[in-house]
């Protein structure tokens, strides 16, 4: 899991400061503080991700820890419109795969291919706002829930927010909060709203923009089972009609079976079972069973 902080950012006046000048996906980069030395603004744009999405031959460290070395020689290819799930026991990498997938760190060797390209090719910028990114901690700033939603899609209208809404399940509580989605959520004390409508707030935030490519960090890791499974059968609904891949990291088993394809890591970040769900949990002897087992998992 990559932690970012703090769930309600104190940014007041500086919002509209932030509006100006920067990209949605940029903006939402800056909050999270997941600033690199990678530039961002060179290289050429894509229209869309088209392709598969692939991992060649990856060997990685993180440049503050080079003596653990996360992969050597990692090779993961995800087909487009799929809908995949990573599991494996806490610190196997999973979440480095995101990182990775979107660009806060290069590969010591090996390549992240998109459309066919390596993405160091690419226009990071551009590139970024392909993707949809939930990470487990939500990242609401002190603003209305509408600000919070549009975060810089000056363009959506009020359909899209109520679509956005409906997908991640968020359309009753916010209608039925007073001001809807006037409320300031700087205004409420951290006990009003729960940890899975945060949640819930920062997937629709990402389902407006209409990602070609979903990635969910835990992102449904607080939300009570009956919404969870209103949310990931919205999410399945988007992903054989729109044909968005989704890459989820999960370590509860409703997400996991929701997913088509299960990638199991171990704790050296090598991919010890991939298949699909059924087969490996109906199979006693899976990795994925014995990870369920052990409760290697954080909460099954
Ligand atoms: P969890 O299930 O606990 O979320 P994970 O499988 O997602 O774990 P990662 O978060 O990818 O694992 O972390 C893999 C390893 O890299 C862990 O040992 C972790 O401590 C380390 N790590 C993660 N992020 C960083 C970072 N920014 N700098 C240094 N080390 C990191």
């Amino acid at each position: 899991a990559i932690y970012t902080g703090s769930s309600v950012f104190g940014l007041g006046n500086f919002y509209s400061e932030l509006m100006k000048g920067l990209g949605a996906s940029e903006r939402i980069f800056e909050l999270m503080d997941y600033k690199t030395n990678i530039p961002i603004h060179v290289g050429d744009k894509i229209d869309s991700i088209e392709g598969d999405i692939e991992f060649k031959n990856i060997n990685f460290k993180y440049p503050s820890r080079l003596n653990t070395p996360i992969f050597n020689g990692l090779n993961l290819k995800i087909e487009r419109g799929s809908n995949v799930c990573i599991v494996g026991p806490s610190g196997s990498g999973k979440s480095t795969i995101s990182q990775l997938l979107l660009r806060f760190y290069d590969p010591g060797n090996g390549e992240v291919v998109v459309n066919g390209r390596n993405i160091k090719d690419l226009n990071l910028n551009h590139y970024r706002t392909k993707l949809g990114y939930v990470p487990q901690e939500s990242l609401l700033f002190n603003g209305t829930i509408r600000e919070n939603i549009l975060f810089g899609q000056s363009d959506a209208s009020e359909e899209d927010i109520y679509y956005a809404l409906k997908l991640s399940n968020s359309y009753e509580f916010v209608t039925n909060l007073p001001d809807g989605l006037e409320t300031n959520l700087g205004s409420l004390n951290s006990t009003q709203l729960s940890g899975g409508q945060k949640q819930r707030l920062s997937l629709a935030r990402t389902l407006i923009r209409n990602p070609r490519v979903l990635i969910l960090d835990e992102a449904t890791s607080a939300l009570d089972s009956i919404s969870e499974e209103i949310v990931l059968k919205n999410l399945k609904a988007l992903n054989s009609k729109e044909e968005m891949t989704i890459i989820s990291i999960a370590h509860r088993l409703s997400t996991i079976k929701n997913s088509d394809r299960i990638i199991v890591l171990n704790k050296h970040g090598e991919i010890v079972e991939d298949g699909n769900f059924n087969d490996l949990y109906d199979n006693p002897n899976s990795q994925l069973n014995n990870l369920l087992k052990n409760n290697d998992t954080n909460a099954v």
